[in-house]
């Protein structure tokens, strides 16, 4: 298992292992179908094997799968997410945790301060320094924290109630001088979709200007999936460094961290701040990331706006019907479903969420060919391939296994 919440720890039971994926659909090694509600965590926003991402890739293939040299691929990439976004520059890198750890570093170089502040039950991959209350995989787990990460590792990080504006005014005014920056995610997705406040994230833009700090917003899961410019495109607070993943990759293993011009300046080889990949902008990956983005038009976004409503509002229905406590929490296209009868502010709240009456839930999805995500602190992922008939098969699934959660 190589990444622990495929590992089904959290509903029981045997994960499957695939062997092909098309369109929404899953397949597995004994042939069963499933409806795919995961996208492999948010990447294929245009479905498995879009034709025009493995046209891309195989192409790329066949004029070799590592240089270590710039590409005119990657600098293609950089243009198109420096297009899509409020970043004015991009280094590419492998994965979401590289891109935060990188930045981290950054704001740290540019800033010649130690201290970063981040959110509970915000996940922004394995940064040892970020692994403190770390949302989904370490929550799933029922980890509070994480063996291997020292005090030391640790020291320098502030970590704050999610939404609680008086917690990170206090924590500028008692370590305002000594704080690099804050990172948050755009939306909170990993401890379940908890929408940031109304200008939450422009507080959090505001006092680290007021203080000398950088914020980092953390687009790797919701770039280039919430809108064609990601929650940017929603709420338009651009963070002063911002990191991508995920959809870019068009899932291959590609990421990346940018923002304004005169702090990416700080990075090697042009400034001191030492950052390097050896498979960075590697060409399959970036082939399939610009074949991703170029397909991803405004009709597919909207296919996707209109498929969350429709399995989200049913997926409530279904609960509602059958008496099961939950909520439904809603960013743009990004939802999750709470088992749980209050509204989920924070990473305390999301907590408390029922998660037997969830694993009851998605294996009676499951065994129905619906492959949900096995964490119930996991956003559903849609995509444009989910057409009516992929849509009608999770219909007609929802109320039996709101029937097994009751
Ligand atoms: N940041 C966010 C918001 C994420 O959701 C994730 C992964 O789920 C990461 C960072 C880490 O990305 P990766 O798994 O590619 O290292």
């Amino acid at each position: 298992m190589n990444s622990p919440v495929r590992a089904f720890l959290a509903v029981g039971g045997t994960p499957r292992f695939l062997t092909s994926a098309r369109g929404p659909y899953l397949t597995d090694a004994d042939g069963n179908e499933y409806v795919d509600l995961v996208c492999s965590w948010g990447p294929m926003i245009l479905g498995h094997a879009h034709p025009a991402v493995v046209e891309a890739v195989q192409r790329a293939a066949a004029r070799g799968t590592s240089y270590g040299a710039p590409t005119p691929g990657e600098v293609e990439l950089a243009e198109e997410i420096v297009d899509r976004t409020p970043v004015e520059q991009v280094r590419l890198v492998n994965s979401g945790t590289e891109a935060t750890m990188s930045a981290i570093r950054l704001a740290r170089g540019f800033t010649g301060r130690s201290r970063v502040v981040k959110f509970a039950g915000c996940y922004h991959g394995h940064v040892d320094a970020l692994l403190a209350a770390a949302g989904s995989g370490v929550a799933t787990l029922a980890l509070p924290d994480t063996p291997g990460v020292t005090g030391a590792t640790t020291a320098d990080t502030i970590v704050l109630p999610y939404n609680d504006v008086a917690a990170v005014e206090q924590a500028f005014a008692e370590h305002g001088h000594e704080i690099a920056c804050v990172i948050t995610e755009a939306v909170p997705c990993n401890m379940g979709v908890v929408p940031p406040l109304p200008d939450f994230n422009a507080l959090l833009k505001r006092l680290c200007g007021q203080n000398g700090a950088l914020l980092v917003i953390d687009e790797v899961l919701t770039g280039f999936r919430a809108t064609r410019s990601g929650w940017y495109g929603a709420e338009g607070v651009a963070g002063d460094l911002m990191t991508f993943g995920k959809v870019m990759g068009g899932g291959l293993p590609a990421a990346a961290f940018g923002g304004r011009a005169d702090v990416m300046g700080h990075l090697a080889p042009a400034g001191p701040v030492y950052q390097a990949g050896t498979l960075s902008g590697n060409p399959l990956a970036t082939a399939a990331g610009l074949a991703t983005l170029r397909n991803a038009t405004d009709d597919v976004y909207a296919a996707i706006d209109d498929a969350a409503e429709v399995v989200s509002r049913a997926a409530s229905e279904a609960l509602l019907k059958e008496g099961v406590a939950h909520r439904l929490q809603v960013a743009g296209n990004l939802f999750s479903v709470f088992f749980a009868g209050e509204e989920v502010r924070d990473f305390a709240a999301a907590q408390k969420q029922d998660v037997k009456a969830y694993a009851a839930f998605f294996h009676a999805a499951l065994e129905r060919g619906v492959y949900l995500p096995p964490s119930a602190y996991e956003v559903w992922f849609l995509s444009a391939a989910h057409d009516d008939t992929a849509i009608n098969r999770i219909l007609d699934v929802l109320p039996h296994a709101a029937r097994a959660a009751a």
